[in-house]
């Protein structure tokens, strides 16, 4: 149950409620949230006379509802919008992993010249080997920055583990938490406590109740900026690195309240289906794709199969348009 109490119920008060309901309490625009589990149906006359309103949800999926909010959230990435009303459908690149300033720029040049306004590029890399690349770690973060200043792009970059949230929270335009952070609490506690949008990745072995569960500890700490991201699940299919579980965005669409960005490039594994999943994905009407991109592909030291070359990117990012404009949607 979500109790949205009135302008006038100051601090003290809401503190008393929230042990008596045993609630986590929030604030918004001024007012105080409570939100109870949703099985927790009970409200006094006293606290009714003190809410504005209260929302019934039928599980755990309560501020990122439709029940709570009929519209999608609106979010604002630098000078861009995305979700409430605006039908835009923002377009992220950048590498799997910043492995050089050369490297960096080069990305960063592309973005620049296709008109694309957010780069992405992972600095504390959460690899399935500890042989493998881990990333630049906090040289990333600072080759990221001057990337940052020098180009006048936002930024997406991933936090891996707690050791480093408040390092990446700071450098950061947005969060991006990856499908091997998604359960943990210490990162989505932490991305609660700060206003940047946070880009919550769906884990590969979660349900759409889990994923967008850890998109409520989020939601539930006072960070209204959350944006889901499906970068696809594991099935018994073994030919693709993934499935893109495009079901489960329709699924989202339909009952959040949540942005929702489309990675195809995890999802795939492989270069040449990527560009075929995003034009898929984008016909579906999404706020977002995420497409991963490198100067060489080949020598790439993360996700070497998966990215696209420079000349893919861009064939792909001009054949967006139409596709988004056909269904009153437009690429940003
Ligand atoms: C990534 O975005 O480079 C990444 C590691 O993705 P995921 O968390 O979806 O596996
Ligand atoms: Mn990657």
């Amino acid at each position: 149950m979500i109790i949205e109490l009135k302008e006038s119920v100051q601090k003290a008060q809401a503190e008393k409620l929230s042990i008596a309901y045993q609630a986590l309490l929030f604030q918004e625009n001024g007012k105080y949230i409570l939100v109870t589990p949703f099985k927790q149906k009970n409200i006094t006359p006293e606290v009714e006379s003190l809410a504005q309103r209260v929302t019934h949800t039928s599980s755990d999926i309560q501020l990122a509802s439709k029940d709570f909010r009929a519209q999608k959230r609106t979010i604002t990435i630098g000078e861009i919008t995305i979700g409430g009303n605006t039908q835009n459908t923002i377009v992220i690149t950048g590498p799997c992993s910043v492995e050089s300033e050369a490297q960096i720029t080069a990305c960063a040049e592309l973005c620049v010249k296709t008109g694309v306004k957010i780069l992405r590029a992972g600095s504390f890399k959460p690899r399935t080997s500890p042989y493998s690349f881990q990333g630049l770690a906090e040289e990333g973060l600072q080759l990221l920055h001057k990337i940052r200043s020098t180009f006048g792009l936002q930024i997406i970059t991933e936090v891996k583990d707690s050791s480093h949230v408040h390092q990446v929270i700071e450098y950061a335009d947005i969060i991006q938490v990856g499908a091997k952070a998604m359960y943990d609490q210490a990162i989505l506690r932490a991305c609660a406590k700060t206003q940047k949008p946070v880009l919550i990745k769906r884990g590969f072995g979660s349900t759409l109740q889990e994923f967008v569960q850890a998109a409520e500890f989020v939601l539930s700490g006072g960070n209204p900026n959350v944006i889901l991201c499906e970068r696809g699940i594991r099935t018994f299919e073994t030919k693709t690195r993934f499935t893109l579980d495009l079901c489960g965005v329709s699924w989202l669409k339909e009952n959040t309240n949540l942005p929702i960005i489309v990675d195809p490039s995890h999802a795939m594994g492989f270069a040449y289906g990527v560009s075929d999943l995003c034009r898929a994905a984008v016909a579906m009407g999404i706020d977002g794709v995420l497409i991963e991109t490198h100067p060489n592909p080949a020598t790439a030291q993360s996700d070497a199969e998966q990215q696209l070359t420079f000349e893919q990117f861009t064939a792909l990012h001009k054949s967006l348009q139409p596709i988004a404009a056909a269904i009153n949607y437009r690429i940003v």
